[in-house]
């Protein structure tokens, strides 16, 4: 049997394991990504790892989540990221330069490559034919300085598409179909591998949206053969001589395969609060819209804001509707406003923002109370827009700009027949990409800093004392399904400044579900937590693992855990502990749970099932899934200091 073109790029990639799904296997990082809100524990982890230069082939830091200068710690924090990028040896892209994986997409993504990403939506240039993969901060740390990345081999699928998309169907669509079919948790220690005639109808920014949203489905990655529409928009890119011929063998043995018919889609929508509460847009016409935002790394391209550029051309939105655009990149907005249609979408009512996510974690644009607001992002999870009662939906830019049009969700088919002259914009490349990132990325050879600066809310990164042989505490919180990373720490502006100063931070910790946690963790001198399904699914945020162990949470016990979540709590020393439906109903808030055994000895020694007893009253099983690497970190108090004992060790 032939390989995948996951499996192909793995293989070459490969420094330790065998390529069996479900195994444990260690790769080289060819291409490294951080973001501002990780990217500052990213910095001194690498600093306290004793580390002094980035050794992968590149690295990147960019600014783009905290980019409104609140006060000073924003500032200081991206002063410092200029710094670590100078000091070490990263490319630096500046504070309103645009989203990472816009930025990235442009600039450096290159077929054939492994990445590794600071952030949940890191597969993005899977539609350029790379392998890229979200991790957590201290994962990256380690990358940088040269050490291999380790992960489960995922199942590799095959998602075949067919046919070519209708009229004012899009790229959205063909996500926003399969988290309807797979859900949520559809893709877990998958990688989808997009293969079949109707790729080759797809443009790269197409499939970049396809790629970038398969993290909503869970997926580990997602993945595009290269052709002619690579090639084409490498060249347009000013990039042709980085293009390489990626594709699986035509014998490829795919773990499992779902067929998309293209040209069956139609215009989708997710409804609140889940991005796969997905339905037709017909399903839902005449809900009154308040607010419309094109943008995010999902679609705030070039190629999106001009759909809806065209559509407005001589329109104005609905009076009762907002509409703000919010560029991916700086060389998007830039682009369109070389062109002129920057004023044409300012004189249809719309309103621009600076290049950055913004929005999408309720930084600005914040909906008003019980509204409803269009968004072409990637997540509406509750409360993300910084507001909890909020209606988002997700959607396609030809969808949130016919809303805007007539005021209410309207399918563009239905609008296309009632205005008479709409027609669908499609998709249109241009020329070439010119733009202003030579200004505003800044290369480790012209770095304009070579030593770190620390502002005052730059703290260090807190150790956790190696494994004991007891853990007994007080389940101090009980949670549903699905709790998120934005759940466990928001990424709202007010509470994310503070992301650099730990013992600030987690007085914020798990805040959105119960407010006297923190203080409840820091009264009991730590705990434990109990969770229902799929438990910190969401961001690479690795906060969300740091700020529960510096309250001295020993364990979670869990249905189940998201992957880069699952990964964050070996790495800050938690016990990541499954338990069955029964077993979750029974516990309760409040009840003590003691892990009967020996801890540090039975998870050096490889054991998987442990029994918990609660309230000294009855018992259950618990299973510890973890590799001998997990096992280690855990046992050493977590990676970071594994990894600095392997270093002073010289080991
Ligand atoms: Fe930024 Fe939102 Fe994309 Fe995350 S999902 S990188 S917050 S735009």
């Amino acid at each position: 049997m032939g390989q995948t073109l996951t499996e192909k790029i793995l293989d070459d990639h490969l420094v330790e394991g065998e390529l069996t799904p479900g195994e444990e296997i260690g790769i080289e990082i060819d291409q490294v990504l951080t973001q501002d809100t990780t990217g500052t524990l990213v910095w001194l982890q690498f600093e306290a790892l004793d580390l002094d230069e980035v050794q992968t082939e590149l690295a990147a830091q960019y600014c783009d989540h905290q980019t409104f200068q609140f006060d000073f710690k924003n500032t200081d924090d991206h002063r410092f990221l200029r710094s670590a990028a100078g000091t070490f040896g990263a490319h630096f892209s500046r504070p309103g330069n645009g989203i990472c994986h816009n930025v990235h997409k442009e600039n450096f993504a290159a077929p054939g490559k492994t990445m590794l990403g600071s952030d949940s939506h890191t597969p993005t240039p899977g539609g350029l034919g790379e392998l890229a993969i979200g991790a957590g901060g201290l994962d990256i740390a380690v990358a940088m300085g040269g050490g291999a990345y380790y992960v489960e081999m995922p199942e590799v699928v095959n998602v075949r598409l067919e046919g070519e998309l209708p009229a004012w169907a899009t790229a959205k669509d063909v996500i926003l179909e399969l988290l309807r079919r797979l859900s949520v948790k559809g893709g877990v220690g998958k990688v989808l591998e997009y293969t079949g005639p109707g790729v080759e109808s797809l443009t790269v920014p197409e499939r970049t949206t396809i790629t970038n949203m398969g993290t909503e489905l869970g997926a580990t990655s997602s993945i595009f053969p290269t052709d002619d529409q690579t090639r084409d928009y490498l060249s347009r890119l000013g990039r042709e001589d980085e293009y390489v011929d990626v594709q699986p063998d035509e014998d490829a043995d795919y773990a499992d395969e779902i067929v998309v018919d293209l040209s069956d889609l139609e215009p989708l929508i997710a409804q609140p609060s889940m991005p796969d509460n997905v339905v037709p847009v017909r399903e839902v016409e005449g809900v009154d819209v308040d607010q419309v935002i094109i943008g995010s790394c999902t679609n705030g391209a070039y190629e999106d804001m001009l759909p809806a550029a065209k559509m407005l051309e001589g329109r104005n939105t609905d009076k009762t509707t907002d509409m703000i655009v919010q560029p991916g990149s700086k060389q998007a907005s830039e682009m369109l406003a070389r062109e002129g249609w920057t004023a044409e979408l300012m004189a249809a009512g719309v309103n621009f923002s600076e290049a950055t996510c913004g929005a999408c974690i309720g930084i600005g644009h914040v909906p008003a109370s019980d509204s409803v607001s269009l968004r072409t992002f990637n997540r509406n999870f509750e409360g993300r827009s910084g507001i909890e009662d909020d209606n988002v939906y997700l959607c396609s830019p030809e969808v949130a700009t016919a809303a805007a049009i007539k005021g209410e969700i309207v399918d563009p088919r239905d609008l296309a027949e009632e205005l008479g002259d709409l027609e669908d914009p499609g998709i249109e490349l241009p020329d070439e990409y010119i733009g202003s990132s030579e200004s505003d990325l800044i290369p480790p050879e012209e770095a304009v800093d070579d030593d770190l600066i620390k502002g005052p809310n730059i703290g260090d990164v807190p150790l956790k004392e190696p494994l004991g042989s007891e853990i007994d505490g007080e389940a101090l919180l009980k949670m549903e399904d699905n709790i998120t990373t934005d759940h466990i720490i928001p990424a709202t502006a007010d509470i994310l400044k503070f992301r650099s100063n730990i013992d600030k931070l987690s007085d914020f910790t798990l805040s959105r579900v119960d407010d006297t946690f923190a203080q409840r963790a820091r009264n009991n001198d730590g705990g434990l937590l109990v969770a229902g399904e799929n438990y910190g699914q969401g961001s690479s945020r690795e906060h969300a693992a740091l700020c529960p162990m510096y309250l001295g949470i020993d364990a979670v016990l869990a249905q189940s855990f998201a992957r880069i979540h699952k990964a964050n709590l070996f790495n800050f020393g938690i016990v990541p502990l499954e338990i069955d439906e029964e077993t979750y109903e029974q516990i309760e808030q409040g009840d003590d749970i003691e892990i009967v055994t020996d801890v540090a000895e039975a998870i050096a020694s490889g054991q998987e099932e442990f029994t918990i007893r609660v309230n000294d009253d009855w018992e259950a099983t618990a299973i510890l899934d973890a590799s001998e690497r997990e096992r280690r970190f855990l046992a050493d108090g977590g990676k970071l200091t594994h990894t600095k004992q392997q270093h002073d060790s010289g080991s």
